[in-house]
């Protein structure tokens, strides 16, 4: 393979993408703008850097699509996923890594391959000629996304979900709050003890809401929308929808018991997952707010235990800028009105860490087979990888195209299993089991 691959933007995607095409043979240029050209979210200058939770979410590779899609890295040799497992932390279940010393040795793979170099630079036009996979995510620098617009002629859409915040731990009142992850899940002490946890009585909890309904909330500009996503609604939004949804979704109490004082039940609960190796640090999970920060702050401070709470970060707002990929892109991700441009990660309308890293891995090895001037098969649909490709490439609806998580409503059903909740289990395993024998074939 002479011709070279360039990769626009070093992120989940970009550094997956670069990583598969690397290891099948092809010359591969990374173009990053960091960090010479920064983005609101990112801190540093590594590539595949997490810009906001520090978990992949579910590692359950039997009874969720996350965890399936995590299996399907591994048996990729994706480097996303290995190194997240080299830099795990306990989280019950979930794939949480410690962030700094995962994206610096996703960068020190990839810089120290023979057959990738990086330039970092930002590119702000489309290009005419040779192979290129763009993988600029949600933050796409400004020229760069004028000019996608220009050559589609469809409309970005731009909408926000948010940073939850993170609190330095030693600044929380352990003889309030108690470590514990819901039903005890996980299979070492570690992993049973992952959360943090600060109780609220039924007068907290009212006190609670009231002041987050109250608080100052950043305005949106002139232009933007507030179109969020649902999987990641600020905690106010959440709020205004409803006094107890909190209490149904991230402050739920179930699961939990309060050794301080066992014989209460708290009406709510707060809590925080560890953000670092370290354990110097831990974010509030699922607290994602627009709230201004002053508020915040205020607002923050009512949670038991989190009274003198000192935060290492505060939560945000962000914009996500993708494509009508349904329209636009065919079903080897490349853009039909300039083949020569593909597109991966979140661009392409999938939403998240790992979805993006699986999009930058298949477009990696489509990209690399076509300089071969091969073409692979089609990834099967009952794969999680393929799942996802086939519904932003042509499965979802594109007037009504928003970006999407995997999830088992994305694949074609097993036949002669019980519907409902109480087949699920079977029917996961069915899906999973399918997914893992599928996915190996089109891998050999
Ligand atoms: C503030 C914020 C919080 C988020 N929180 C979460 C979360 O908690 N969990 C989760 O799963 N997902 C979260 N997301 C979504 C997350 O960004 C994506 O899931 C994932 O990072 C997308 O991977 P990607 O490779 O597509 O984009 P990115 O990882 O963002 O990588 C894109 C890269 O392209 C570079 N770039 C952009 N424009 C150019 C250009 N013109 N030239 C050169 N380089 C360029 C950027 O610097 C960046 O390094 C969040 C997104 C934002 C913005």
């Amino acid at each position: 393979m002479t011709e070279k691959l360039h990769i626009i933007g070093g992120g989940m995607a970009g550094s997956e993408a670069a990583w598969q095409a690397a290891q099948q043979g092809a010359q591969v240029v990374i173009h990053e703008m960091r960090p010479k050209v920064e983005t609101f979210a990112h801190r540093t200058g590594h590539l595949a850097e997490m810009v906001c939770s520090n978990s992949f979410r579910s590692d359950d590779d039997e009874q969720n699509a996350v965890g399936l899609l995590h299996w399907e890295m591994r048996a990729a040799n994706g480097v996303i996923i290995q190194t997240a497992d080299r830099h795990k932390l306990p989280a019950g279940g979930a794939l949480a890594v410690d962030r700094d010393p995962f994206a610096e040795s996703v960068t020190q793979a990839l810089t120290s391959h023979p057959n990738i170099s990086v330039s970092h630079e930002e590119i702000d036009t489309l290009p005419d000629d040779g192979q290129w996979i763009i993988a600029t995510g949600p933050l796409t620098s400004g020229k760069l996304a004028e000019a996608i617009a220009s050559e589609t002629g469809a409309e970005a859409l731009a909408f926000f979900d948010a940073i939850a915040p993170i609190v330095y731990a030693d600044s929380i009142d352990m003889s309030k709050a108690w470590m514990q992850s819901r039903y005890d899940k996980g299979e070492t002490e570690a992993e049973r003890t992952a959360y943090l946890n600060c109780p609220m009585t039924k007068e907290d909890y009212e006190g609670f809401i009231d002041a987050l309904l109250a608080a100052e909330k950043t305005a949106f500009k002139e232009g933007e929308t507030a179109g969020y996503f649902d999987g990641c609604l600020p905690i106010e939004v959440m709020a205004e929808r409803g006094r107890e949804t909190l209490r149904f979704g991230p402050m739920k109490p179930v699961g939990l018991t309060n050794p301080h004082q066992p014989e209460v039940k708290p009406y709510a609960v707060v809590q925080l997952r560890r953000d670092n190796a370290l354990g110097t640090l831990y974010n509030i999970v699922g607290f994602q707010t627009k709230m201004k920060y002053g508020a915040q702050v205020d607002v923050f401070k009512r949670i038991p235990g989190l009274e003198n709470a000192s935060f290492a970060r505060l939560g945000g707002i962000h914009r996500n800028t993708f494509l009508n990929a349904p329209t636009l892109l065919d079903d080897r991700m490349r853009l039909k009105s300039k083949p020569n441009i593909r597109f991966a990660g979140q661009i392409t309308g999938v939403e998240g860490y790992v979805e993006s890293a699986a999009m930058g891995l298949l477009a990696g090895r489509l990209a690399a087979a076509e300089l071969r001037g091969e073409t692979l098969p089609p990834v099967p649909a009952t794969t999680a990888t393929g799942a996802l490709v086939t519904h932003i490439t042509g499965g979802a609806d594109a007037k009504t195209f928003q970006p999407m998580n995997v999830n088992f409503g994305l694949f074609p059903p097993v036949e002669g299993l019980k519907g409902g909740r109480r087949g699920r289990k079977d029917r996961y395993k069915a899906y999973t089991d399918r997914a893992k024998a599928d996915w190996t074939a089109w891998l050999g």
